[in-house]
């Protein structure tokens, strides 16, 4: 058993969060080896007690089309060693953002609800708002890419040796 383990959150913003679907469907094949090298302190989609204080590493997936959803990623930043953007939606918006591209008329037309929902005039990728360390694209994500970038942060943080 590993005596250190990698703390970990991951977290969803607006997206069909399918990487997370990626994510679960991992864990068939990997559970036990991660309950031994993960401890997975914020995952909504796994328990109902969170906590995001301390991170080593936070996965983020989705875009931020709220000022609120702004401001929890700025404090995800802040409790997290590293912030890695997991998917297309958080590394270029799309195909969340798409309204960012509708033009003036139907820009027009979904005001309402832009207002109603409270939303931000734009819709904006995880680095317009915080620094980032890496990211895993695809949409879903690429499974092999994701287990590549996990596993150089078990090395880094020495939870796992080389
Ligand atoms: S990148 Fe694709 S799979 Fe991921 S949240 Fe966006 S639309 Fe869904």
């Amino acid at each position: 058993m590993a005596d250190k383990k990698l703390k970990i959150g991951w977290f969803s913003f607006a997206c069909c969060e399918d990487s997370t679907m990626v994510w679960i469907e991992l864990m068939n094949d990997r559970f036990f080896l991660w309950k031994e090298l993960l401890d997975i302190k914020h995952a909504r989609v796994l328990k109902r007690n969170n906590s995001m204080k301390g991170l080593d590493v936070a996965f983020v997936e989705g875009a931020i089309t709220t000022e609120s959803d702004a401001r929890k990623l700025r404090s995800i930043r802040k409790n997290s060693k590293r912030v890695v953007m997991i998917g297309s939606c958080a590394i270029n918006g799309m195909p969340a953002a798409q309204r960012n591209t509708f033009d003036e008329g139907t820009k027009k037309e979904i005001e309402f609800l832009i207002k109603q929902f409270k939303q931000a005039d734009s819709v904006r990728t995880i680095k317009d708002i915080v620094q980032v360390d890496d990211e895993v694209p695809g949409c879903p994500m690429v499974e092999e890419t994701f287990l590549q970038v996990l596993d150089k942060y078990l090395k880094e943080f020495g939870v796992k040796n080389a």
